[in-house]
């Protein structure tokens, strides 16, 4: 373990330095406070040990730094406060300061041992925790089959893009997508070969966008990428490649036959003053979808304001 102690005086600081060396802990020795906040900050210590009285930043204060500085940190560092202080008002004092625990000077070998195992039993559940906490995250924003986005996770980054593109007057392409007649392929073939076909389109997706660019998958056989800075000319060009991967894919079957899929695409791009807000911005790259299922299938069309008529919705 990586352990910071500081410690003003040099004869305690050596003995406890050596001590932690000798249990094979990573040791990092700061004369004070200022020293020992600036290593913390620089070398990401789980665990502190420190002097009490230090001039300049005391250990109570280097706490309560130290407690400021990881204010939104899930895995705080463990503090210890070593001090010949040990009134119940000291004591008070330094907890709420931010120390985790207390050993009074000079310190007694198997209490230290202790105290420091007690808090390495914290730090270990903590990360586990944060571990658990960010694992909960990604299943919460991921699509499980085709492990990208889900719908929820791709409303999210679109929102900070489209403020983005909107401070840098920049363009916000969309492009949605949707596998023809999938529902064919899960009836005709069954779920497992539905599935593959999600997947393996997925993978096209992803081989094909620019740096920059994302997908998701939007509903069931539906995808949305979302590309910042592009304008719909740009789109239309990502979604034909798109395109043309999906329709070169095989599917070999049990039968020896293979099967081939193709889908259809919409695009739309938000620009200029009057851009569109983001959800009216995939609700064109959905109309533009419908125009190009309407017109046959496996094409791209791109979304045209004056184009739009009537009030279609794809269902
Ligand atoms: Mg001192």
């Amino acid at each position: 373990m990586k352990i910071l102690i500081v410690d003003d005086e040099m004869v305690p600081r050596r003995v406890l330095e050596k001590q932690l060396s000798n249990w094979g802990h990573e040791v990092l020795v700061a004369k004070d406070g200022a020293e020992a906040l600036h290593l913390f900050h620089d070398q990401q210590v789980k665990m502190v040990i420190t002097d009490w009285v230090m001039p300049g930043l005391d250990g109570p204060q280097l706490c309560a730094e130290i407690r400021k500085a990881e204010a939104d940190s899930d895995n705080p560092a463990f503090i210890i406060l070593l001090t010949s202080k040990n009134s119940s008002e000291d004591l008070a004092h330094g907890m709420e300061s931010g120390a985790n625990d207390f050993i009074t000077k000079p310190f007694e070998r198997l209490e230290l041992q202790a105290r420091m195992r007690n808090g390495d039993c914290i730090l270990q559940l903590q990360a586990e925790l944060l571990r658990k906490k960010e694992e909960a995250d990604h299943l919460a924003r991921t699509d499980a089959l085709t492990q990208l986005m889900n719908r929820r996770a791709m409303l999210d980054v679109m929102r900070l893009d489209e403020d983005r593109m909107r401070r840098e007057r920049r363009p916000l392409g969309m492009v949605m997508i949707d596998i023809d007649k999938f529902k064919n392929v899960n009836d005709t073939y069954g779920h497992a070969i539905g599935d593959l076909v999600l997947q393996e389109t997925s993978k096209c997706f992803a081989q094909t966008i620019r740096g920059g660019d994302y997908v998701g998958r939007w509903g069931g056989e539906e995808f949305l990428i979302a590309l910042p800075g592009a304008d719909i000319i740009q789109c239309a060009e990502v979604a034909e490649r798109c395109r043309n991967r999906i329709a070169a894919l095989r599917f070999p079957l049990q039968d020896g036959s293979v099967l081939s899929v193709t889908a259809s695409f919409g695009t739309a791009s938000a620009e200029g003053v009057d851009r569109a807000e983001l959800l009216e911005l995939v609700n064109q790259a959905d109309k533009a979808l419908y125009w190009a299922k309407d017109s046959g299938r496996n094409r791209v069309k791109i979304y045209v304001a004056s184009a739009d008529t009537e009030n279609t919705s794809r269902s």
